[in-house]
This record gives structure tokens, sequence and C-alpha cells, in this order.
């Protein structure tokens, strides 16, 4: 029997029972990196409020933006890793970049908060959309079983964001931020070493891809690294100037457009209407995001202000519920999703992908009818019930459910393998697009007095949330309509 370092891809891919398991390798890693990662994300929008004193405008943008530029580097880290360093590489690459970052967060976070944010954003980058193609590389093309491996791989990552999340803004919040975000840079420590652990078990995934000379690839590596190191001014300069900020977004988005024409050209027509249904599904994603992800910008600030601190037997601070009851949720319901999805396939009903995502576009909207209704459980002091915004943060959960975990799957089934790593880093930067509009969407619901009374603010959020809602439902129906004509494009795929 070959030793474990020898595994071959064939041997890793022909598994029996219904996980591989390398997938509880990388599960581990990536819930160790979310820790880290939503551990400093719920801490952003308060502490740039708290102890930077930004308005609550001026953070939600602010917000918005840095979020924008993590994901938009999942793209670049992703082109990277298909051409020169593999997935392995960066993957370490990105961790060491996101540990030197949170230690400057830690060492003060007060005098260093761009300069650590930048290393965040570029690690960030390496790392996240590599981890989840290497999901899809423990799978033969045409295995039924990648959706569940995927949705098994997503309750890792909400593992991570909800104790990550939670525990990360109540140590900042009730101790020390600079502790806190050294606590995030601890947990990144952990999951590089459960990613060094694991390499052994990997076998060939993740590695460099092979070139014909050796050297020049050696060059190439180097030349990365350096790059990166290069680019962390300029990265500096953008998000600390909104302008700038406001110009990458319009230059990353049409350029990679026409990277990927550039790609696609040499494809076959039936390769390519594959990655048009992917580009759908992208497109769709940036919207879906766009609502979604109030959670870490107006949310959190309507969490700060409007909310009671009572959830049935408990007392909790609503910033800890805002960061961690949608992972709790992922956790607890994506199993159920699944089962569902069985069930639904064995009785002939399961929908097709396009319905499944008009569906979460149902959930999303009936989501923010929830966070809309807030308003109406106000006392005099503006404050109302945070029983109700749990109970939207289920909904909204069911919503991600039905698109996010999907989505990625559906990036490794419907691009041809070399484009893998572009094809991840694309959904991810749908991410950016959806963070960037995300801020500038809850900036447009907060009030730019930084004195307005809690009323104020509860209803210019809720009556924001209202609109949300329309849209979103909108959509859903739009796309469920559609869905039987954008079905043909993905002919073959199970
Ligand atoms: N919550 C998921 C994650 O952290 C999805 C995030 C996203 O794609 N915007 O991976």
């Amino acid at each position: 029997m070959a030793s474990q370092s020898e595994i071959t891809l064939s041997e890793i891919q022909d598994f029996k029972g219904k996980y591989p398991k390398q997938l509880w390798y990388l599960f581990f890693t990536e819930m160790w990196e979310r820790f880290c990662f939503y551990g400093n994300r719920g801490m952003l929008t308060v502490f740039m409020v708290d102890v930077l004193l930004l308005s609550d405008k001026e953070s939600s943008l602010k917000y918005g933006a840095i979020q924008a530029f993590v994901y938009a580097f999942t793209f670049i880290g992703g082109l990277f890793a298909d051409k020169v360093l593999g997935f392995q590489k960066s993957l370490f690459w990105g961790g060491i970049l996101m540990i030197i970052g949170s230690v400057i967060l830690g060492v003060s976070a007060h005098d260093y908060f761009y300069y650590g944010i930048c290393l965040l954003i570029v690690g960030t980058g390496f790392f996240k959309p590599n981890i989840s193609t290497m999901v899809g590389e423990l799978y033969k093309e045409g295995d039924p079983r990648r959706d569940a491996g995927f949705g098994l791989f997503y309750a890792g990552i909400n593992v991570g964001a909800l104790f990550g999340g939670a525990i990360c803004v109540y140590v900042g919040k009730s101790y020390s931020w600079d502790l806190a975000f050294l606590l995030s840079g601890g947990f990144m420590i952990v999951g590089l070493i459960t990613f060094l652990i694991s390499r052994s078990k990997l076998g060939p995934i993740g590695l460099a891809p092979v070139h014909e000379f050796p050297l020049k690839a050696k060059r190439n590596t180097w030349l990365v690294y350096i790059g990166t190191l290069v680019a962390l001014p300029l990265i500096y300069i953008m998000i600390t100037n909104t302008h700038y900020t406001d110009m990458f977004m319009y230059i990353i988005g049409p350029a990679t457009l026409v990277y990927l024409g550039s790609e696609m050209i040499k494809l076959k027509w039936e390769e390519n209407k594959k990655m048009f249904a992917a580009l759908v599904f992208i497109l769709l994603s940036i919207l879906f995001w766009a609502f979604f992800e109030q959670s870490g910008g107006s949310l959190s600030l309507f969490a700060k202000d409007n909310l009671h601190m009572d959830l049935f037997f408990f007392n909790i601070d609503p910033n800890v519920v805002n960061n961690s009851s949608n992972s709790l949720f992922v956790v607890l319901f994506s199993p159920l999703i699944g089962l569902l999805w069985l069930w639904m396939k064995k009785k002939k009903i399961e929908p097709n992908y396009f319905v499944k995502f008009g569906m979460a576009f149902l959930f999303l909207g009936g989501a923010f009818y929830v966070f809309y209704a807030n308003r109406f459980f106000a006392d005099a002091s503006g404050k109302t019930s945070l029983i109700v915004f749990t109970g939207a943060y289920f909904v909204i959960t069911i919503a991600e459910l039905f698109l996010s975990p999907i989505g990625l799957s559906l990036m490794t089934k419907l691009s041809p393998k070399k484009l893998w790593g572009v094809m991840m880093g694309l959904w991810f930067l749908a991410s950016a697009y959806g963070q960037y509009v995300a801020g500038i969407l809850g900036a447009g619901m907060a009030s730019p007095d930084p004195k307005a009374s809690a009323t104020v603010k509860l209803n210019l959020f809720t009556e924001g949330y209202h609109q949300l809602a329309i849209y979103g439902i909108i959509t859903g129906i739009v796309v469920i309509l559609v869905a039987p004509f954008l079905k043909k494009l993905m002919k073959g795929v199970a």
C-alpha cells in the first residue's frame, strides 16, 4: 500500500463513504482561518466608531471598502495560485501575512490600524479561494458527492466564524481591542499549523503547476512573494482614500472580464456555455452579498444602538448575536438542507441550481422584512427586540444556504480545471462587489448626524431594510421565472 506521503490523486478521489478523509483536514484549517477572519471582521465597524471615532456613515463606507478589497484580492490570489504558486504555497503565504497583520493590530490597533488591515487583505486573498478550490480537487468530475462535501466544508467555515466573531468582539468590547486582535492572530497560527500537519496527507493536491523550466518557476515564485510586499504600500494608499477604492473597484471587474474572455476564447463552445452559466451565478451573487453583507456594516451599528440585550433567558451583547447567530444557524441547519436536497433528489423533485438561487433571494427578501418589522417592537428610547432580530438572522441564513455553498461547488463543476483558481477567485470577487455596494447601501441608510437619537437611527435603518426586502423578493421571482431557460446552459452538470 502507498504511504500517506505517496498517496495519489485517484486514491484520494476513489474514497468510500460520504466524504473523503482529506476533507476534514481542509475543514479544520479553514475553520481556524475563519476564526481569525471573522474575529477581525466582527470588530471592524464597532472599533472604527468607538476607538477611531469615525461617524456611522464613514465607518460603514470604510468597512465596505476594506471588505471589498479583502474579497477582490481573492481573485488575484486565485490567479497566482493557478499560474505560479499552486494552492498549497498560496495558503501558506496567505496565512503568514494574516498572522503578521493580526500581530500588528495586536500591538496597537489604534496606531497601526490600516497597516494591519493591508496585510489581512492580501493574506486572505492568497488563502481563501485556494482552500475552497482544494476541496473541489478531492472529487472526480461528475462525483455526485461534491455538493455535500462543500456543504460540510461550509459548516467548518461557520464553526470558525461563530466562535471567532463572538469571542473577539466580546474581548474587544469588554477588555481590550489590542488583545482581541492578537487573539485572532493566535487562531490563525493554529490554522497554519493544522495545515502544515495536513499537507503530507493531500498527495499531489494543491502542488505548484509543473513548469518546463524549474529555475524559471522558482524565480516566478519569488517574484510573487516580492510583488506582494511591493503592493502593500499601494493597498495602504487605496484603503485610506475612498476615492482610490472607487477607482480600484471600477477597474478590477472589467479587467477581470477581459482576462477571462482571453481564456474563454481558447475553450470549446460546450465548455463556454457552462462558463456563461457560472458567470450568471456570479452576477446574481453580487446582488445577494450586497444585501446580505449589511450584517457586518449597518446591522452591526443597528445592533450597537437599537437592540435590547434580552434573548429569551439570556442577557447577551447584541453585537455578539449579530456576529455569531448567522454562523450558529449555518452549523445547525446546513446538514438539514443537505438532507432536504437528498430527499428531493430521491423523489425527483430537486429544484435546479437557478431555482435554488431564486429561492435564496426570496428568503433574503423575507429576512429583510423581519429586520424591517423590528421597528414595530421598539420602545420610546428607540430600542427594539433582540429576539425578532435573531429571527431575521435565521431566515437570512436559510437564504445563504441556498446559494453560498452551492456556488462554491458550482465554480468547480462549471469551469475547466485549469481555470478553477481564477473562477473561485471570481466567485469571491463577486463578494467584493457585494461588500462594496453593501457599504454604500449601509451608508445611505445611516444618519450623517453623529448625535442622531436611537429612534431616528431605528427609523432610517428599518426603512432601508424595507427597500431591500422588496428588491430581494422581486429578484427571486424573476430568477425563478427565467430558470428554465438558463438551465439549458448547464446540460449534463449534476
Ligand atoms: N461566509 C462565507 C465565508 O466566509 C461566505 C462569504 C462570502 O462569500 N461572502 O466563506
